[in-house]
């Protein structure tokens, strides 16, 4: 299937950069917000990564003009109803996510794809709220999405293959490099693998093996990680750490994925990395 028109729910950081990018590569982009206030919000956003873009050369006058005329927003789920896709980047949460996809059943066409963009909930209980779970997909962009170049793809225990070959068609579309999730397992791929290596670096911080600058020193250079495991978890944020890791642990019970009373404390104290000025490291 061909995708042109897709709906993007929710500008706040993820929505705003994934209606960004659809709309530098010649889509026609809608994009739902909860108000007025908080559309004004994220179409702000979306100007500012543009112009960012233009500043830096990125892409050209012409290009940044035409990306925001692509760019629709609306505070109605109702105006999807033409839409060949729709991503959902509204908050994590399982209630109203459900809430949005069953909505969605009496707004798409029968060919619509609906894509999520959860980075921990399962697909599969997402879909549940929709009469055709075969048309959902995950589809888990990276912050910024702008510059980071992958889409990991989640299949769902009902999704279809079609619904799949639409997904990686949007891969194609927008030059990501795509990568499937094959099974709807907690944590997908990357936190699958990201989620125990920080908690494992916490527990070893505090079991006292190494200074937590050694351990981000040693990941550096020892193993060309562009960043240690104390520098990412403070760049992914420490409140977002902990949510995936308690989602992946609810999931599965196991203890790989348990968060450590350490992270717990950090992300109650507002230490929530580099957004908050505090995490492992200061930023003041
Ligand atoms: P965010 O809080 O920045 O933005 C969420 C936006 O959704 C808010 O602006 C909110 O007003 C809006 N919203 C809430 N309910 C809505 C509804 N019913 N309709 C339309 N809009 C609605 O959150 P975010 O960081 O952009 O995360 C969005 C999703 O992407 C989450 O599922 C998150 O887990 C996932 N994700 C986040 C990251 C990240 O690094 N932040 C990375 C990958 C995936």
């Amino acid at each position: 299937m061909d995708i042109s028109a897709v709906g993007v729910i929710g500008c706040g950081l993820m929505g705003a950069g994934i209606a960004e990018v659809c709309a530098r590569k010649g889509l026609d982009v809608v994009v739902r917000e909860i108000n007025q206030e908080a559309l004004h919000a994220g179409l702000g956003r979306v100007r500012r990564s543009l112009d960012k873009g233009l500043e830096r050369g990125k892409l050209s006058a012409e290009e940044h003009a035409s990306a925001l005329d692509r760019i629709r927003g609306t505070t109605e789920l109702a105006d999807f109803s033409d839409r060949d896709l729709v991503i959902e980047a509204a908050v994590e949460n399982l209630a109203i996510k459900q809430s949005i996809f069953a909505e969605l059943d009496d707004i798409v066409s029968d060919h619509a794809v609906l894509g999520t963009n959860t980075s921990s909930i399962s697909i599969t209980k997402i879909a549940s709220a929709t009469a055709h779970p075969e048309r959902v997909i995950g589809t888990h962009f990276f912050n910024p999405v702008p510059v980071m170049p992958l889409i990991e793809l989640v299949r769902g225990l009902a999704t279809s293959d079609e619904t799949f070959a639409a997904a990686r068609g949007l891969g194609a579309v927008l030059d990501k490099q795509v990568v499937v999730s094959v099974k709807d397992a907690p944590g997908f791929i990357v936190n699958r693998l990201f989620i125990p290596y920080g908690l494992d670096a916490i527990r070893a911080l505090e079991e006292g093996v190494a200074t937590m600058e050694d351990f981000d020193t040693a990941m550096k250079l020892g193993m060309a990680h562009p960043m240690g495991p104390f520098t990412l978890m403070d760049f992914v944020g420490l409140d977002t750490v902990l949510f995936i890791a308690d989602a992946m642990y609810e999931e599965s019970k196991d203890t790989r994925y348990a968060a450590p009373p350490r992270l717990r404390q950090m992300v109650a104290a507002g230490w929530h990395g580099r957004k908050s000025g505090r995490g492992f490291y200061d930023y003041s």
